[in-house]
């Protein structure tokens, strides 16, 4: 577990809260056979589903397949509510490679019994986090997302397929949730998205933020 986001220059902020987004990107629609929506589909994170994506990840066991969703991480720099889109980048913080760790048959579970997702995305270790680092807002909306498995590519995709851009996301995040200073929003997925086993090895990559290796314990 981890409490904190840490800086490549060395800045520690402490989140209240991780909001993140489902349904952002059309072809992980497509595979989850899903259907797009008006407004971004959002859940919550608690803070004790951070961890250090750079650690082995601990999986629950006997509770279905653990899915990989590698995500851009936003972090909040300053407390905000009610943003306009073209405001956003002015509480933005820093970027970071987020695994948004998905327990799918609970959640299949859930989705066909209009049930909520609390276990499903919310589970102890399930936001393993890289570090994070500043960046100038123009630069993260044309950003290729890869993850490899065990030497495989799986998830590939680029941030300017995401539905909502981050300014969106920010302005209608911000309309709900009263943002803090620290605060993370998971941006979505791209598609290739599937299980996770003991042992796997993984290569989680957001061109020009970070590129981490990981394994599953
Ligand atoms: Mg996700």
């Amino acid at each position: 577990m981890m409490n904190k986001i840490i800086f490549d220059g060395g800045q520690v902020l402490y989140p209240s809260k991780v909001v993140a987004v489902g349904r952002n990107y059309s072809e992980h629609i497509k595979e989850m056979n899903s259907e797009k929506t008006k407004d971004p589909v959002l859940f919550l994170k608690p803070n004790s589903a951070l961890c250090d994506l750079s650690q082995p990840l601990s999986i629950p066991a006997n509770m279905g397949a653990v899915h990989h969703e590698i995500e851009l991480a936003v972090c909040v720099g300053k407390n905000c509510k009610n943003i306009p889109p073209a405001d956003a980048s002015d509480y933005i913080a820093g970027y970071g490679v987020a695994l948004d760790l998905t327990l799918r048959d609970i959640q299949s579970e859930a989705k066909k019994k209009g049930l909520p997702w609390a276990v499903a995305k919310g589970f102890d270790n399930s936001c393993p986090l890289s570090k994070f680092y500043e960046k100038p807002f123009t630069d993260v909306q044309n950003l290729e997302i890869t993850l490899t498995k065990n030497g495989q590519k799986m998830q590939q995709g680029n941030t300017n397929q995401m539905i909502f851009n981050i300014g969106e996301l920010i302005s209608y995040i911000s309309g709900i949730f009263t943002l803090e200073r620290g605060d993370i929003i998971l941006t979505g997925t791209p598609a290739g998205v599937g299980p996770l086993e003991r042992g796997d090895k993984l290569i989680c990559e957001i061109t020009g933020i970070d590129s981490v290796k990981t394994s599953v314990l």
